[in-house]
C-alpha cells in the first residue's frame, strides 16, 4: 500500500485525503513540445524592449526614426527569415521581408 509522504497517511485511490498528494504527480512525464506554431511568435509591447538591439529607421506610423528590430524564422524552412521592427516610441511593430 501506498502513505503520503508529507502526511504518513494511507493514500485513498492513490490520493493522499489530506494534503491531496497523490502517486500519480511524481510519475510525471515531459510532454513533447511539438507545437510547431509555438516557434512563430510576435514579441509582445513589454517584452524585451531594453534587450532587442536598435535601428534607425522611420516608423511608418509615427515618424519616430528608431526602432528596435530582431529576426525571426517562420514555420517552413522554405519561407526566408523575417525581420521585424518595433518603434521604440509607440511600439507599432511591422515586418521586413528581406
Ligand atoms: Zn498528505
Ligand atoms: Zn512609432
Amino acid at each position: 500500500m501506498q502513505f503520503c509522504p508529507k502526511c504518513n497517511l494511507r493514500l485513498k485511490k492513490g490520493t493522499c485525503q489530506k494534503c491531496g498528494y497523490t502517486e500519480a504527480a511524481k510519475q510525471e512525464t515531459k510532454k513533447p513540445t511539438g507545437d510547431m506554431d509555438k516557434s512563430f511568435t510576435i514579441l509582445d509591447e513589454s517584452d524585451g524592449k531594453e534587450t532587442l538591439p536598435t535601428i534607425t529607421i522611420d516608423c511608418e506610423k509615427c515618424g519616430h526614426n528608431e526602432a528596435v528590430w530582431w529576426m525571426l524564422q517562420t514555420r517552413s524552412a522554405d519561407e526566408p527569415t523575417t525581420q521585424f521592427y518595433r518603434c521604440s516610441k509607440c511600439s507599432h511593430t511591422w515586418r521586413n521581408y528581406a
